[in-house]
């Protein structure tokens, strides 16, 4: 596909997604444009990562539509790997699997992820920052029109996460790819991305990042400090959706949110 700016890659329409009995995404409607860096925000279990898995076919939505622009390439780097430590397996080896690359694509998506010495190395081995830029190597080995990232600076300190932002930022500019992520990391995403979704189970307001952290909805979720990734914990979860927002479809509801889990990623 050829692309320009105004490009559409992805229209997401009206999306729904439940398991079970329980309704974990709803009305969801989206367009991601060529070049952009999307941004999505949202405390845990408000189905971050099931969009995420929707857009790259892993997950079937029980309503609405997904529609790629022909042609379209995604690199997707998930929010979870796990790999047996007991495994003998190379970078190199893994880069093709599960399907062979040259040594020349697999040195050239490791340098661009900022990952060219590790090549020959145990991934077994790798710190956590060497082995999200190995991760990253492998999403660019298709050379995508769409990066996707689930949390990918998860498990890093600050001054790791912010360079791996930096360096998304590069990708970008060389591959003039879009690029869709799940952050936690609210200073910096607020600094690195043209557009902030924040999503609570439906899209609670979107826009560009200043336009977000004055919106009414981002703030009942997310308070109103600076105290980056440690507020998203803080948060009450019984806001009221009563507020015009930002680019918000339908939230004239109330919801009280129950996240088990959300308390744990604070430690
Ligand atoms: P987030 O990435 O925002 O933390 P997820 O998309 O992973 O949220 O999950 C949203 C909700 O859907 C959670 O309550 C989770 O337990 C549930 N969920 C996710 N995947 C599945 C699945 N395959 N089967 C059943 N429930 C799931
Ligand atoms: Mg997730």
């Amino acid at each position: 596909m050829t692309q320009s700016k105004d490009t559409t890659l992805t229209r997401i329409t009206d999306l729904g997604v439940q398991f079970g009995d329980a309704p974990v995404l709803r009305n969801i409607s989206l367009t991601l444009r060529a070049g952009e860096i999307t941004t999505v925000v949202g405390p845990n279990g408000s189905g971050k990562s099931t969009l995420l898995r929707c857009l790259i076919g892993a997950q079937r939505p029980d309503r609405g539509e997904i529609s790629h622009a022909p042609g379209l390439r995604i690199g997707y780097v998930p929010q979870k790997l796990h790999i047996d430590p007991t495994l003998p397996l190379t970078v190199a080896r893994f880069l093709s699997l599960p399907s062979r690359v040259s040594a020349a694509a697999a040195r050239e998506a490791l340098d661009r992820a900022g990952a060219g010495d590790l090549y020959g190395r145990q991934m077994a081995r790798l710190s956590g920052g060497q082995f999200q830029r190995v991760l990253l190597a492998r999403a660019l080995l298709s050379r995508p029109h769409l990066l996707i990232l689930d949390e990918a600076t998860q498990g890093l300190d600050q001054p790791g996460a912010a360079a791996f932002y930096q360096r998304i930022e590069q990708v970008r500019a060389e591959l003039g790819c879009a690029v869709l992520m799940v952050s936690h990391d609210l200073h910096v995403v607020m600094a690195a991305s043209d557009r902030v979704i924040c999503l609570n189970g439906h899209i609670c307001c979107e826009g560009a990042p200043e336009q977000v952290a004055q919106a009414e909805e981002y703030r009942a979720l997310f308070g109103t400090g600076t105290q980056g990734a440690l507020a998203l914990y803080r948060h009450d979860h019984n806001h009221r959706h009563d507020h015009d927002h930002v680019h918000g479809p339908g939230c004239a509801h109330d919801h009280d949110h129950d996240h088990p889990h959300d308390h744990e990623a604070a430690e």
